[in-house]
């Protein structure tokens, strides 16, 4: 593939030397249309200068004017301040950069800048800047760098200012894009993809005239349209990684048809104790038509804890049983695989289907036995831990490979299951749900299913925030519950390798509270640095009602079902997520009683601020998407991309997906729609898609067959 001038080094660019291209490289610039995507990170709008006559103590004010004097200010306290004195029409004010004396070197007599900041009082008036612009140059001076003739144009009425670096000032960038953006701008116009009523259509800009009102908007709202075209471009490429990773896990290799009989289907249906919620209902429908369908089958499950996501898988099973082959249902624990098959066993009842277990704990001639069931095709569902995806285990036929807390394995892992011929279908099921916009821009390479309901007559949790002084209290009522019969979780912030404090501190609260609130009661510790068997231990002893507390360090076991635990306290819950909080909760309030669930945070007490909004939304709704959406809105989405599961970071750097919610499906299906009609982006018209989408994603997508 030819280089475009956009893709040549940086040195070409007008008013860019040996030197300057080096301090570009550093921040990552280079190439020239790594230059035009340097856009701005904030402008000003000089219709809200003020004149510096009105500034006033107190006031966040903008001002234009020109450095009519400047100087390093020593003070007695020994900090240097560097000042220069400013005049617009209405009259002089002083500008004060304490402690940034390097300022100085950066801002030259008679330059016209623009200031934005604090007014303070000392001795008089004066500015704090939080940032400056440089206008325009003053015109008589010397300086290092290769001399830059004044501005040809006087500027607009918005400034933008761009990342910049001690090497290279805000007026640089300034500069280069002067000399430089009408022909980036011009170059760009080629790599236009998107028909013009298709851009209408979704309140696009053409790409060019984008980047060129980002640089250099006519007002502020201009600069928010360019903004979403960007936010476009970066969701459908995404999109198109996405799609053509989908395009080789579900189309390239033909999935298996499968036949539906409702031999066992229809069987499961008329025993099953309860019905199907709709939504549950709708998933299946969702399941069996990918199944069915001669596609490979690549899809998520998602749902609320306690939503029935187990007996909608157990249905997908039962159809690839009907069809001929076998199932599997991998989990990240013994005790959830156990659970697993316990709960299997449970609804299948008498029908004829056979069940085997494959666990890491399980060797020998047990081993031995349960394998050549599975590979003679006897079992025709196999439940497991990464058991089932060691060397040695074969299967006769398997159809359908199920993944529960998908997010607990690694991608090999997860894909290991589907990686045999033929290639069986695969459902990925996930416990914490996340807003269908983040899942399709995170995930966009499964289909979703998503379980938004729970089963009826559920009584659920309650639950309560409160302060650290109220503890005594709280462990009061949680021995009300022991009394009762009913077991407790006190929960406590993760214990990472490097946190020996947490484990100390955990460790003597543990041995505090059996001397003293917990005196009598069987209690145990359960810790992240224990063995995977140690604590497996300590869970089924918890799960078989020999022990009344687990006071644990690690997140709970995801997915453990203990319907007689009825209350959690959680210890420091502002040093959990929102999610990883919901997700504890979900551990009590399983049996008929429903559940209390107390988080202790600080900033409940006495002329303390009060708890933190999230933990207020927490306390006010159990609806696991309402959750996961206001996680999203007070952290941001930096949190959820930026060590994506996938390896490397998926960064987002216009895109929003709050701010761009509706533009997430029409890129995305855009993005199918090519990958479907031409996967290789081999025609004609989608070489610059396609040239693109290499630069962006190449060592993510083997998409070109060759090279
Ligand atoms: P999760 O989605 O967290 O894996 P489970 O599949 O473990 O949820 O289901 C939780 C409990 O709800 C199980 O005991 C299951 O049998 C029961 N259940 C599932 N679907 C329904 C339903 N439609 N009506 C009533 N109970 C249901
Ligand atoms: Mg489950």
């Amino acid at each position: 593939m030819t280089l475009g001038p956009l893709d040549k080094p940086v040195q070409f660019l007008k008013g860019v030397g040996p030197r300057r291209a080096e301090h570009l490289q550093r921040m990552g610039i280079l190439t020239a249309r790594d230059l035009l995507y340097h856009v701005p990170r904030r402008y000003d709008d000089a219709s809200t200068i003020t004149p510096v006559a009105l500034a006033q103590v107190g006031m966040d004010v903008t001002v234009a004017g020109e450095v009519r004097s400047k100087g390093i200010v020593p003070t007695r306290s020994g900090l240097r301040i560097f000042q220069a004195v400013i005049r617009d029409d209405s009259g002089l004010i002083t500008c004060a950069w304490p402690g940034q004396t390097w300022v100085e070197r950066n801002i030259r007599k008679g330059d016209r800048i623009l200031v934005t900041g604090p007014v303070k009082h000392f001795h008089g008036r004066q500015i704090q800047p939080r940032e400056y612009v440089i206008l325009e140059q003053a015109t008589h001076t010397t300086h290092t760098t290769p001399p830059i003739p004044p501005s040809p144009r006087p500027p607009g009425t918005i400034f933008s200012t761009y990342p910049a670096s001690e090497e290279l000032p805000q007026w640089i960038f300034r500069r280069l894009f002067e000399l430089n953006l009408d022909t980036l701008i011009g170059q760009v116009a080629r790599e236009e993809y998107l028909p013009a009523p298709e851009r209408d259509d979704l309140g696009l800009m053409e790409l060019s005239a984008a980047l060129r009102d980002l640089h250099r908007p006519p007002t502020l709202a201009r600069a928010g349209t360019a903004r979403r075209r960007l936010a476009f471009d970066e969701l459908f490429f995404l999109g198109l990684m996405h799609a053509s990773v989908r395009h080789q896990a579900t189309r390239e290799s033909p999935g298996i048809e499968f036949a539906r009989t409702n031999r066992l289907i229809r069987a499961l249906h008329d025993s099953l104790p309860f019905a199907l919620t709709g939504a549950q209902a709708a998933a299946l429908r969702e399941i069996y038509a990918d199944m069915t369908s001669p596609r490979r089958m690549n899809r998520m499950l998602q749902g609320d804890v306690g939503c029935g996501k187990t007996v909608v898988a157990l249905f997908a099973m039962l159809l690839a049983v009907e069809g001929g082959c076998q199932a599997a249902l991998m989990a990240p624990t013994e005790i959830l695989a156990e659970q697993h098959a316990r709960g299997i066993r449970r609804l299948l009842g008498g029908l004829p289907v056979e069940l085997e277990t494959l666990l890491g704990s399980v060797t020998g001639r047990r081993r031995e036995r349960a394998r050549a069931r599975v590979a003679s095709g006897e079992a025709h569902l196999v439940v497991g831990t990464h058991a089932l995806i060691q060397e040695g285990v074969e299967f006769e036929a398997l159809g359908l490979a199920v993944v529960d807390e998908q997010h607990r394995f690694g991608v090999r892992q997860r894909l290991a299951l589907g990686e045999r011929d033929p290639r069986p279908d695969t459902l990925l099921m996930s416990a914490t749900p996340i807003p269908r916009s983040l899942a399709m821009t995170l995930h966009g390479e499964l289909d979703l299913s998503t379980i938004d309901e729970l089963p009826p007559g559920r009584r659920g949790v309650t639950t309560r925030l409160a302060g650290p002084h109220e503890r005594a209290a709280v462990l009061r009522e949680v021995c009300r519950h022991l009394d009762r019969g009913r077991q407790a979780y006190l929960v406590y912030p993760a214990i990472e390798e490097s946190e020996r404090a947490d484990l100390v501190a955990a460790e003597a609260e543990f041995e505090r509270l059996c001397r003293e609130d917990l005196a009598g009661r069987r209690v145990a510790l359960i810790h992240g640095r224990m063995k995977g068997d140690e604590k497996d231990t300590v869970m089924r002893a918890f799960q078989a009602g020999d022990l009344d507390v687990l006071v644990a360090t690690t997140v709970v076991e995801v997915g453990i079902d203990v319907p007689n635990a009825t209350v959690m306290v959680v210890e420091n819950g502002e040093r959990f997520g929102l999610s990883q909080l919901h997700q504890l909760r979900g551990r009590v309030g399983r049996g008929r009683e429903g559940g209390l669930c107390v988080v202790i945070a600080a900033g409940s007490a006495d002329n303390e601020p009060g708890p933190t909004p999230r933990l207020e939304v927490f306390a006010r709704t159990t609806d696991g998407f309402e959750i996961a959406a206001a996680d999203l809105a007070i952290r941001g989405q930096g949190d959820f991309f930026g060590v994506e599961q996938h390896g490397r970071g998926t960064e987002l750097r216009f895109a929003d997906i709050v701010k761009h919610e509706d533009l997430i499906r029409p890129a995305r299906d855009r993005a199918r729609a090519l990958i479907d009609e031409d996967p290789q982006l081999s025609a004609a018209s989608q070489q610059v898609v396609r040239a693109r989408l290499e630069r962006h994603y190449g060592d993510r997508v083997k998409l070109f067959g060759v090279g």
